[in-house]
C-alpha cells in the first residue's frame, strides 16, 4: 500500500492552505469525497419543478453531481477554492447602455481559474509527486456551493449563491479532486441570512421564489445569458432594469457584500474599461468586431445573437 492509500503526511492540509493563499486564493477548504445525499435530493427536487429551464446538461442522468467520483473516480478528497473576482467599479448611468454583471467585466474567469489551479495542483506535485489530480472550474458537474459549504467556505444565501463572512458573495468556486486522504475540515459556517429578505424583494422578477429557491426561468441572468430563444419571455424584458449581459441585483442589495474587498487579481479588471456597453454598439456590431472585443471574455456564451437580442429588449422593442 502506497502511503497515499492511507493518510497523507501529517500538516499537508495546513501547507496546501499556505499554497493557496500565496496563490491569491480568498479561501480553501478541504473535505473527504463522498456522495452528497442531501444536496442530491435538495438539486433533484428543483430539477423536478422544472426550475433549471433550458439547462438541460444540469439534467443528465450519466452525470451524478451529487458524487465527485463521476467525475474522477480515485478521489478521496475535495480541495475547495473561492476566488475574490470584486473590483471597485460601477456601472456608469450616462448615455443608453447595457449593464455587465459584474463577473463578466474581466477575463474569462474559467481560463483564470483554471491556470491558478494548474499552479495550484503543480506546486503539490513538487512537494507530493505521487499524487494526481482533477481540475474542476464551473464546467465539470460538481456541486460546487454545496461542497463549498461543506469546505467551511461559506453558506448558501436566500439568493442561491455562496456568501463568505471576509468578502461577500463575489467570489468563484473551484475545485481539485485529489486521490489521496488529507486531514479535513470539519468547522461549518452557519446560515447568517437571519430574517433579512433583502434579496427576495429586490429582486424585480420575483425568481427566488422561496429562500433559497431560484427559478432560473425568472431569473434575467439566466434569460441574458444562457436562454437561446430568439425573443425573452415578457416578465424578463419588462424588468430587465438595464441589464444586457447578467444581473447582479440580489447580491448588490446583500448586506454580507458590505465586507467586499477589492481583489488582487488584475485580470478581473473591467475589459477596455467596460462595465457596460452602449448599445448602438451592439446593435451595430459585426462578427469579426465581436469576435475581437470578447476574445478571452466569459461574455462569449450569450454569442453575438443573445447579445442583440438583449439590447433590442433593453430598447423596449
Ligand atoms: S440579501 Fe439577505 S437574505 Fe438575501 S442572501 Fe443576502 S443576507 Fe441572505
Amino acid at each position: 500500500m502506497r502511503i497515499w492509500d492511507n493518510i497523507f503526511v501529517q500538516g499537508s492540509s495546513a501547507q496546501i492552505k499556505t499554497i493557496a493563499a500565496e496563490l491569491g486564493f480568498a479561501k480553501c477548504g478541504i473535505v473527504p469525497a463522498h456522495r452528497l445525499n442531501t444536496g442530491a435530493e435538495r438539486l433533484r427536487e428543483w430539477l423536478n419543478r422544472g426550475y433549471h429551464g433550458e439547462m438541460g446538461w444540469m439534467d443528465r442522468p450519466e452525470h451524478d453531481r451529487a458524487d465527485p467520483r463521476t467525475v474522477m473516480p480515485q478521489a478521496r478528497s475535495v480541495i475547495v477554492l473561492a476566488t475574490n473576482y470584486f473590483t471597485p467599479h460601477v456601472h456608469p448611468d450616462d448615455a443608453p447602455a447595457g449593464k455587465i454583471s459584474r463577473y463578466a467585466w474581466g477575463d474569462d474567469y474559467h481560463d483564470v481559474l483554471r491556470e491558478k489551479m494548474r499552479l495550484l495542483l503543480g506546486r503539490m506535485k513538487g512537494e507530493w509527486p505521487e499524487i494526481n489530480g482533477r481540475i474542476c472550474v464551473d464546467t465539470a458537474p460538481i456541486m460546487e456551493k454545496e461542497w463549498a459549504v461543506g469546505a467551511g467556505l461559506g453558506w448558501i444565501g436566500k439568493h442561491s449563491n455562496l456568501i463568505t463572512k471576509d468578502v461577500g458573495s463575489w467570489v468563484f468556486l473551484s475545485e481539485l479532486l485529489l486521490d489521496v486522504e488529507l486531514e479535513y475540515d470539519e468547522k461549518i459556517v452557519e446560515d447568517h441570512c437571519g430574517t433579512c429578505t433583502a434579496c427576495l424583494d429586490s429582486c424585480p422578477t420575483s425568481a427566488i421564489v422561496e429562500p433559497y429557491v431560484v427559478d432560473a426561468r425568472k431569473c434575467i441572468s439566466y434569460a441574458t445569458i444562457e436562454l437561446r430563444d430568439e425573443r425573452l419571455p415578457d416578465k424578463i424584458s419588462e424588468n430587465l432594469n438595464g441589464w444586457l449581459y447578467g444581473c447582479d441585483i440580489c447580491q448588490e442589495v446583500c448586506p454580507w457584500n458590505r465586507f467586499e474587498k477589492p481583489t488582487e487579481e488584475a485580470r478581473f479588471e473591467p475589459r477596455q474599461g467596460e462595465t457596460s456597453l452602449p448599445l448602438d454598439r451592439i446593435d451595430t456590431m459585426e462578427h469579426a468586431e465581436y469576435v475581437e472585443r470578447f476574445r478571452g471574455s466569459a461574455m462569449k456564451r450569450t454569442k453575438l445573437g443573445g447579445l442583440k437580442r438583449n439590447a433590442r429588449h433593453l430598447r423596449g422593442g
